[in-house]
């Protein structure tokens, strides 16, 4: 019924969370509030880890693509999970060494890494840094020399399918400013350099095609496309790459009517081209990692928010406003993303209004969203907007000086706070 299996209804006729009452953490945190479910990202965590025993013998790991939502807690837990993680600036590199996570299972990534990003990499001893292009190349290069150090490092490589659109499309070379074409001969003229540097270990290579895919296709493409290269590389070079990243993008349910694939599905379906192509290749099984990032967090949590002013616009629309919006949650105002939102506090009422959800910032466009079936709702009512695990805290703003929300994580009916909501004096800490 509900878009993620920790979300049920008590008999209050409210939404709970992970077995909490979603009216009791509003009153017991305030509002705004993201509450995330513990069990849920595990489950989640699970399936990846478990695809990767199952596929490929073990002989891979898990990242999880930390920009969909970083902080100390989530990397203790995808730690805890036996995952690595990737990481895409100095900021969540930081977060996560804070925490010790082993520098060793972390994958830095980023199209435009400083110079002081790709120190902070090479000092802390990542474990693989994934390079873009070829000024970061030479400048990698020359900082590991530096340093007396040798460096290992995967390419980002675009394998020519864009699958950002619903319907996946093949091209030569996509426009995109990650990463080195194919096509161009530019990616082979990248591996080319690399093996004749002293201070950096090509070990592999590296696509991400899209995110929030729901079709098995172009993951397979992808991997054929990638096992193509490898086995070209190896015909130009006499090198055998032995590792293989295929980057994350899997699809979740934002609508409850949403199918995405079974993650095992598309695991499953991409092993067997691996397989397949290492054979037909005669090429060594690389060793698979795997970046999942909105399909570990984002169907696990819920934003919840205190209705304030209900506006009715006769003919035109009704507008209910919360006390939060683009600040905690830009998704809508960018990408107009559909969401499920639900009234937590009548959650079974019958839905007679049909509303526009709207933020409380000065910007017109400021809305969650637009042409929601709700209940009669009123001031003080508890609205939960559903799947806000992914990119919502991560994006978040202080537009209009509005403080970030505090951050819950509920396992079992129990809930804790992972990170705390800004004060006004957070707000000012850095004005001088
Ligand atoms: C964003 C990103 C991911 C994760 O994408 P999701 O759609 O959240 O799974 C993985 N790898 C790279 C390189 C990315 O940029």
């Amino acid at each position: 019924m509900f878009v993620s299996d920790g979300l049920n209804i008590n008999e209050k006729n409210h939404l709970t969370i992970g077995g909490c009452d979603t009216t009791e953490l509003a009153k017991e945190f305030g509002t705004s509030l993201i509450v995330y479910d513990e069990n849920e990202i595990r489950k989640n965590c699970r399936a990846f880890v478990g695809s990767i025993q199952k596929n490929y013998n073990g002989n891979g790991r898990v990242l999880y693509a930390s920009k969909a939502f970083s902080c100390k807690e989530i990397y203790r837990i995808v730690n805890d999970e036996n995952m690595g993680i990737d990481v895409v600036s100095g900021g969540e590199l930081y977060t996560a060494l804070s925490v010790g996570f082993p520098a060793e299972k972390i994958c830095f990534h980023g199209n435009n890494k400083k110079h002081s990003e790709l120190t902070e990499a090479v000092d802390a001893g990542v474990g693989r840094i994934v390079v873009d292009n070829l000024t970061e190349l030479e400048s990698l290069n020359r900082i590991a020399g530096e340093k007396g150090k040798k460096v290992s490092i995967m390419f980002r490589i675009k394998p020519g399918i864009d699958a950002h659109t619903h319907d996946f499309v093949r091209t030569g070379q996509i426009d995109s400013k990650f990463g080195l074409a194919l096509e161009t001969g530019e990616a082979m003229q990248g591996v080319k350099t690399a093996l004749a540097m002293e201070n950096v270990e090509l070990k592999g290579v590296h696509c991400h095609i899209g995110s929030q895919i729901f079709d098995i296709d172009p993951f397979e493409l992808a991997a054929e496309v990638m096992m193509k290269f490898i086995k070209d590389i190896k015909d130009e070079t006499g090198v055998t790459i032995t590792e293989l990243n295929l980057g994350g993008g899997f699809g979740i349910k934002y609508l409850v009517d949403d199918k995405p694939e079974a993650y095992e599905n598309y695991m499953d379906n991409v092993a067997k081209i691996v397989n397949k192509k290492a054979e037909e290749y005669s090429l060594p099984v690389p060793f698979i990692y795997i970046e999942p990032g909105r399909s570990i967090v984002g169907a696990t949590a819920i934003t919840l928010y205190t209705v304030g002013a209900v506006k009715r616009i006769p003919n035109i629309r009704n507008y209910v406003s919360v006390d939060g919006g683009m600040v905690d949650n830009p998704r809508y105002i960018l990408y107009q993303s559909d969401y499920e939102v639900v009234c937590a506090n009548k959650i079974n009422n019958e839905k007679a209004l049909t509303a526009t959800i709207a933020g409380k910032c000065c910007e017109s466009g400021d809305l969650i969203q637009e042409n929601v079936q709700l209940p009669e709702v009123e001031a003080g009512d508890i609205l939960a907007v559903l799947s806000t695990g992914a990119y919502n805290y991560s994006m978040a703003s202080n537009y209009n000086r509005i403080p970030r929300p505090p951050v819950v994580m509920v396992k079992d009916g129990q809930a804790r706070l992972i990170i705390k909501g800004e004060s006004y004096e957070d707000i000012i800490k850095n004005d001088i």
